[in-house]
């Protein structure tokens, strides 16, 4: 038990994250009663999202709720739904859901970009580019992306039907060094705290052994899908793409000023960061499907850390399709590298050795600018 009795390893401040996701249930934004928006509360959390945004840092907002706003506007029965009144509930819903947040936000002068994914979007490499593309440029732009399961057209084999887990992916997908998961308890427990009046808050998670996986238990609300099980699955998922991962109450008002305040939480740790554990996923986990033959120059530019440009690319091999992983090859026929390709054999064929303006005139349609971003890369020895 040394690892819960006395964590030796101190919670991280706040401060230090540069890119944080903030993950909402809908029993905290859903008065249940009366099927409506908590608006102070929402309110109070938007200040405490505000000013994370305000030092600088990147927002996003994994929220829940349309479900549970739907519903109540199509007056369907308490308790659990048939699947296709949950993607009706949905589809009501979360039109009211993305307009709140939209004001809430635009109210402290932040632009809100809504972003609904399915399973697939985040499992399947080709739109896991595009999901995270759109992602990073919403941010470069300074706006908070607020992203929900699509759930009027996910259905019981492809979709995730807890917020957690698809927070903790949209947070690895994203780069987030911080998930934050407002819950309604403040952690967790070595055992279930209404159960046990001898269970005791854990502070910091250093690892998730099997022994921190059995407190996880069982047990989720009507509301809120996911119970601690999955918020530990969540932090596995977290921690494994170098996210770090704090559970905390989420219902008091100012729910993320209390976690800056000290106020009682989990904080599950990765040992590693977003970029390195990228780079071992791209090095280490993905079948290459071609090979890209890169000049000189482009090799140099790769390892100043720049991104391969088509103008570099000498011969393309394989039949990779976008989003792929490839190996990159120098003049010599030597790996220097391994990447996430932008396009596929056939058009990368195509844009060989061309300029990046060109790329429009040759596939007739414009794509990106990069054969393979730097961001989407893992050279040998990084
Ligand atoms: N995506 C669902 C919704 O917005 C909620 C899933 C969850 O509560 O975790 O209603």
């Amino acid at each position: 038990m040394t690892q819960v009795e006395s964590p030796v390893t101190p919670a991280p401040t706040l401060s230090s994250f540069r890119r944080v996701v903030v993950k909402v249930g809908s029993s905290l934004l859903v008065d249940q009663a009366r099927g409506e928006v908590k608006r102070d509360w929402l309110e109070a959390l938007a200040d405490d999202i505000a000013s994370l945004h305000r030092d600088g840092r990147d927002v996003l907002v994994v929220s829940s709720g349309s479900i549970a706003l739907g519903r109540t506007v199509l007056k369907l029965p308490r308790g659990p739904l048939r699947l296709e009144d949950s993607q009706a509930a949905a589809a009501v819903g979360q039109i009211a859901l993305a307009r709140i947040w939209a004001e809430v936000l635009s109210a402290r002068g932040i632009t809100a970009g809504q972003i609904l994914v399915t399973l697939n979007d985040t499992e399947e490499r080709r739109r896991y580019l595009n999901a995270r593309a759109t992602i990073g440029r919403l941010v470069e732009m300074r706006a908070v992306p607020v992203i929900n399961e699509n759930d009027t057209v996910a259905t019981t084999e492809i979709r995730y039907g807890d917020n957690d887990r698809l927070a903790a992916r949209v947070a690895t997908m994203a780069s987030a060094d911080l998930l934050v998961l407002l819950s309604d308890i403040d952690g967790l427990y070595t055992a279930p705290p209404h159960e046990n009046p001898d269970a005791r808050l854990i502070p910091v998670v250093p690892r998730i052994s099997a022994q921190i996986e059995a407190m996880a238990g069982g047990a989720a609300s009507e509301l809120s899908r996911g119970g601690m099980r999955t918020k530990v699955e969540a932090a596995k998922i977290a921690v494994g793409g170098g996210t770090h991962m704090v559970i905390a109450d989420g219902r008091p008002r100012h729910p993320i000023q209390r976690i800056v305040d000290g106020a009682n939480c989990t904080w599950f740790l990765t040992p590693s960061n977003p970029v390195t554990a990228r780079k071992k996923w791209i090095a280490g986990s993905l079948e290459p499907r071609g090979t890209v033959h890169v000049d000189a120059g482009a090799a140099r530019a790769l390892m100043r850390g720049g991104s391969l440009l088509p103008a570099g690319v000498t011969l393309v091999e394989g039949a990779f399709a976008r989003g792929d992983c490839v190996l990159i090859r120098d003049a010599g026929g030597a790996e220097i590298g391994r990447g996430l390709v932008a396009y596929d054999a056939a058009e990368a064929g195509q844009l060989v050795g061309r300029n990046s303006r060109d790329i429009e005139s040759v596939l007739g349609a414009p794509g990106r600018a990069q054969m393979i971003h730097r961001d989407d890369m893992a050279l040998v020895g990084d």
